[in-house]
């Protein structure tokens, strides 16, 4: 890891992270390490880390999680970063698929979440626009239903190093959006990412049944444009609801500019 102020090599010692410039960085007592330069708290709070959680640990994402790691590990990677790892749902199980491993996201909770249930991975809080990490440092990296800083991954990543993404497919969700929307708009299809070629790519789906409509919801994008209206339908679905869970798996290989 580098230091966000300097961008020099930072050395683990004792509890502390330093660079050759004095900027020192203390280790949590969870064991992650706080890099953000922005002061105030972003991303998921603690209680929709909670909620998030117990969501996933319900199972109904186990199926996607299975099939990326599967990905992830024919990639033998030294090196791996999850970027926007949340609280570690998908981090701490493909970590087991590299040496070293590490996963940053900028909500203070999630990460404390995530560091407590795995020792294996070093978790930073700091931004996927500028990662903490030095050029050409990293062998694979995720980026699973989170914004793609496109500039950022393949300055990280080694030459020929991989990116797996996971995007909505086409139905995706398409039986909740069918409880707001009078009518739904399906997923646009994959787009080109600058820097990548695209090496293979799967749509995988499966129907879940979800009890928890409402935390579903809330971890969807369009759930800060759903009118008040939508949000009381979803809370009266006492019975749960069938929904599609449907993802486009994809893995791109960095294009190598020498
Ligand atoms: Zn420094």
């Amino acid at each position: 890891m580098n230091c966000p102020i300097c961008h020099e090599p930072l050395i683990h010692e004792g509890r502390t992270f330093k660079c050759k410039n004095s900027h020192n960085f203390d280790q949590a007592r969870q064991g992650y390490v706080n890099l953000s330069r922005k002061q105030k708290a972003s991303g998921d709070n603690a209680l929709m880390v909670k909620a998030r959680t117990a969501f996933l640990e319900a199972g109904p994402y186990d199926f996607l999680r299975q099939a990326i790691l599967e990905t992830l590990r024919k990639l033998h990677p030294d090196t791996y970063l999850d970027l926007g790892c949340g609280q570690g749902y998908y981090t701490h199980v493909f970590s087991q698929a590299a040496k070293e491993a590490y996963g940053i996201d900028l909500s203070v909770p999630a990460i404390a979440h995530a560091a407590g249930q795995d020792k294996k991975t070093q978790y930073v809080v700091g931004s996927i626009y500028d990662l903490p990490f030095a050029d050409k440092s990293i062998d694979a990296a995720t980026s699973i239903f989170t914004p793609i800083p496109a500039q950022e991954a393949a300055r990280v990543l080694k030459d020929n190093g991989y990116l797996i993404t996971v995007t909505p497919g086409t139905m995706h969700h398409y039986e909740l959006k069918e409880q707001l929307y009078a009518q739904v708009r399906f997923n646009p299809p994959l787009e080109p990412i600058q820097g990548f070629e695209l090496v293979d790519h799967q749509e995988i789906s499966q129907v879940v049944h979800v009890d928890d409509v409402m935390t579903l919801l809330e971890m969807t994008p369009y759930f800060y444009k759903t009118p008040k209206a939508g949000i009381e339908k979803i809370q009266s679905l006492k019975n749960g609801l069938d929904v599609t869970f449907d993802f486009v798996l994809s893995l791109w290989r960095k294009i190598d500019e020498s």
